[in-house]
């Protein structure tokens, strides 16, 4: 049965806790750029990037998004095409997509002023809880909870809470915790503190309780369960998609690439033709007349390049590409194109497409 803010609180030293947790933090944060300042618009950014993707793998991206635009302004006044590039490689392009349309509806009701009212900032497109309480207790101190899985990790083995994490019922739960232990002091510290204690010690496997700064307050430790918790149910199994892909080179030397819908899966990025066929048919022929008929070229030759595997939260993508040669005319639409190698470079293309594109050049 679930049990209730009162009997979960109980017993627990929340004064204590706050100040356990944020002298650690004081002491042990890593260096991370979005640190350097309390600067809202960086933060955001920070958070957006941080969704599924790990730190590491975001600190040159966030050099390099915070140098193209460096402000908020500059971030709304900027192209798709430009915000999409910047992006390239991250991943959940639909993610910097909604940032790119908040920060300009910000620009326009706001003032360029990121909005410190939990309503207002909260409202804005692909902001949620989540992003609401990071942004707003980071660089505002305002005392809003920011719990994601790592956050629900950690807490589910502090108050030994064995509720399904996948579950937003849940979720809630935890926040209405938090918004019972926040620091009203720090905030962005305390919030903080939970992140980092979720990425460097109260890791999902094997958590170091040996050098856990708030130990003395873990119920699922004291009882030595913390490996079993927290409880998540099984997402689906991922689906397999089977892909054939071609560069395309035509007799000028320039590369048939094509736009992706506006909607869906990595819209709107580029990437080489490619289609999904049926795997007992003879492939390389199969695919050269589907390429002939859809792009309205003749395909001289085909030669694979290699096998490229990307992994979605929810499907993988097995492709098999291949290198071609168009002979004759070649015609271009608003969603497809021949570019010389120098122009294709600088358009955004999905993970897997560059791959494909390095493989292709070496
Ligand atoms: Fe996590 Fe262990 Fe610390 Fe508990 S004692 S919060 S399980 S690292």
């Amino acid at each position: 049965m679930k049990k209730n803010l009162q009997q979960i609180l109980d017993g627990f030293h929340i004064e204590q806790f706050q100040n356990d947790l944020i002298d650690w933090f004081t002491k042990e944060q890593r260096d991370l750029p979005w640190r350097k300042d309390r600067d809202p618009y960086k933060i955001w950014v920070s958070e957006v990037m941080l969704q599924q993707t790990r730190v590491d793998t975001v600190i040159p991206y966030f050099h390099k998004f915070m140098e193209k635009f460096p402000t908020l302004e500059a971030l709304a006044e900027a192209d798709e095409e430009e915000v999409l590039k910047a992006w390239e490689g991250l991943g959940y392009y639909s993610r910097v997509r909604n940032l790119h349309a908040a920060v300009k509806e910000v620009k326009e009701k706001y003032d360029g002023e990121v909005p410190r009212s939990k309503e207002q900032f909260s409202k804005l497109k692909g902001v949620g809880p989540y992003t609401t309480g990071a942004v707003l207790s980071i660089a505002y101190g305002i005392p809003e909870p920011a719990v994601d899985g790592n956050v629900m990790r950690v807490l589910s083995r502090i108050f030994l809470i064995w509720d399904d994490i996948a579950k937003v019922s849940t979720r809630k739960q935890f926040e209405e915790i938090v918004r019972h232990i926040i620091s009203r002091e720090n905030p962005s510290y305390f919030n903080q503190a939970l992140m980092e204690l979720g990425a460097l010690i109260c890791v999902p496997m094997n958590p170091l309780c040996l050098l856990c700064p708030v130990q003395a307050h873990c119920r699922a430790f004291h009882e030595g369960v913390e490996k079993e918790l927290p409880v998540k149910t099984k997402t689906k199994a991922t689906k397999k998609v089977y892909l054939r892909a071609v560069v395309l080179k035509n007799e000028e030397g320039r590369i048939l690439i094509r736009k992706r819908p506006s909607e869906g899966l990595l819209a709107n990025l580029w990437e080489f033709p490619n289609d999904e066929l049926p795997l007992q048919i003879e492939e390389a022929q199969a695919f050269a007349e589907w390429i002939s008929r859809e792009h309205n070229v003749v395909v001289q030759s085909l030669e694979p390049i290699g096998e490229f595997e990307h992994v979605f939260s929810h499907l993988i993508w097995h492709i098999t590409a291949y290198r071609g040669e168009a002979i004759g005319q070649t015609s271009e639409s608003e969603t497809s194109k021949w570019v010389t190698p120098e122009q294709l470079e600088t358009y955004a293309f999905p993970v897997s497409h560059q791959r494909i594109w390095k493989a292709y050049n070496e």
